[in-house]
């Protein structure tokens, strides 16, 4: 009987690390990204999963002959020498002598766009989003997604190593955690229920089973209005933890994650963050400034008038980011003690001041991308706060289970995947940072 041992695995497709192999006879599987005909021998790129690879094609190395069938895009196994050379700068470089070719298969049609450029030149966003699928082929585009892997990377490793489990928690749920309108609702078999607009009433309850959880998921987001910073489904970066001393530790740890996830990116991450010409902010420490601090500043240093002092606009949080730059040589600032009238119901208020709460936000280059904080963990606490919010506590008996039979002091955070990463490659528009957007006029590819 034929049996199946998990043993064999195809590696022609993976780094394939040259100059480990100078004068071997290799393989390698992939795209042709490019072909360049020269007189007498050609230039074959050949794109793997991280890399483009140069093989030449020459008629008298090549069992293979070059014909117009072999084309972009084609998908082929290359087998040749590795040869070393120099590059302009007198550095080492690796090709590929080609000895054969195996055509794995053709394309149908020819791009509708040019993919194999640098970047994509001259092509509009929206033609870019409804070419996804294939223009993320393209190396620079792809940068990007493989970047934002380290950073989605970096978040889940720094948890794991500092004691967080990692949850999943489900996306159909009888309440919205996070109120107000901006909730998707579902027709359930006859009940309406929502889309999570976060896992946070889920991320409590796992902390009274294992004290630290973090998540990477889908979160949704019925935001009616088209900005460049809003998806209606985004990747949540969220953690939870208990038997907190403060909110502090709460900043701290995520402190601690960005420095980790900026030099995974600059360690295992440094082609793709050479090929978009990528910033990593360097973290020593991150600034602190109250709320109310923050909106004096606002006011005074830049003669703003703020439309609302309980949140801050996008004109605002670039002002504080501006500030922060200049001033304080950082590129993020956590501003902490949000108004409680803006805080969700879960959110514990400052027993110095209960208009305001033990909370913060993390703005990064002028634009939020962290909100959190200190939970309230005393049942009969969170019953009159949810009372006082206008809530109906009955609504919540699973929710509250947490709270009625022992909860610690506890608090997290939630952080934008997509947001981070538009930042951190100075995007304009957080949909560049987003594989497959979806927004109000956007559901598909
Ligand atoms: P904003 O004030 O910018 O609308 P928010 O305060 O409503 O954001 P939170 O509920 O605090 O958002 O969500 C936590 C984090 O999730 C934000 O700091 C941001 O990074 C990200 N985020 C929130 N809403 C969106 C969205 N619609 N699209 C993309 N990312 C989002
Ligand atoms: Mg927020």
């Amino acid at each position: 009987m034929k049996t199946i041992t998990g043993e064999l695995f195809n590696t022609d497709t993976a780094y394939a690390d040259f100059g480990k192999k100078a004068d071997e006879i290799v393989s390698v599987s992939g795209y042709v990204h490019r072909i360049r005909e020269m007189t007498g021998f050609a230039f074959i790129i050949l794109r793997t999963a991280r890399e483009l690879i140069q093989c030449v094609y020459a008629p008298e190395f090549s069992e293979y002959r070059l014909d117009e069938k072999l084309c972009e895009e084609a998908c082929v196994k290359i087998t040749g020498k590795v040869v070393g050379s120099k590059d302009r700068d007198g550095n080492d470089r690796y090709e590929l002598q080609i000895h054969d070719i195996k055509i794995l298969s053709l394309p149908a049609e020819t791009l509708p766009i040019v993919i194999n450029k640098k970047q994509l030149d001259g092509i509009q966003l929206n033609t870019v989003l409804d070419l996804r699928p294939i223009s993320m082929r393209n190396p620079k585009e792809r940068a990007i997604f493989k970047l934002q892997e380290g950073i989605a990377r970096g978040f889940r490793e720094f948890l794991m190593k500092n004691g967080f489990t990692e949850i999943r928690s489900p996306k159909i749920n009888f309440a919205g955690a996070e109120g107000g309108t901006n909730v998707f609702k579902l027709d359930y078999f006859g009940k309406t229920v929502f889309l999570a607009q976060s896992p946070q009433l889920y991320k409590q309850a796992l902390v009274g089973v294992f004290n630290r959880v973090f998540e990477i998921a889908p979160v949704f987001r019925a935001e009616h209005h088209d900005t460049s910073r809003h998806l209606n489904e985004y990747i949540s970066m969220d953690f939870e933890m208990g038997f907190i001393n403060g909110f502090e530790d709460i900043m701290n740890m995520e402190t601690g994650a960005l420095k980790y996830i900026m030099n995974l990116l600059k360690t295992e991450y440094a082609e793709e963050v050479a090929i978009l010409h990528a910033d990593i902010p360097e973290i020593t420490e991150i600034p602190c400034m109250k709320f109310m601090d923050a909106k004096e500043l606002i006011m005074n240093k830049f003669k703003y008038t703020p439309s609302d002092m309980k949140d801050f606009d996008p004109a605002e949080e670039e002002m504080l980011g501006k500030y922060a730059k200049k001033e304080l040589n950082s590129d993020f600032i956590f501003i902490t003690h949000y108004p409680s009238k803006k805080r969700p119901f879960y959110t514990m208020d400052d027993p110095e001041n209960p208009e305001f709460t033990l909370s913060f936000d993390l703005l990064f280059r002028g634009l939020e991308i962290t909100s959190g904080g200190q939970r309230i963990h005393d049942y009969n606490e969170q019953i009159e706060k949810m009372k006082k919010c206008g809530m109906n506590p009955d609504a919540f008996e699973t929710y509250l289970m947490f709270h009625k039979y022992g909860a610690p002091p506890h608090g997290g955070l939630g952080l934008g995947l997509e947001r981070l990463t538009m930042h951190l490659l100075g995007f304009k528009n957080v949909r560049e940072a987003t594989m497959f957007p979806r927004d109000i006029n956007r559901v598909a590819p």
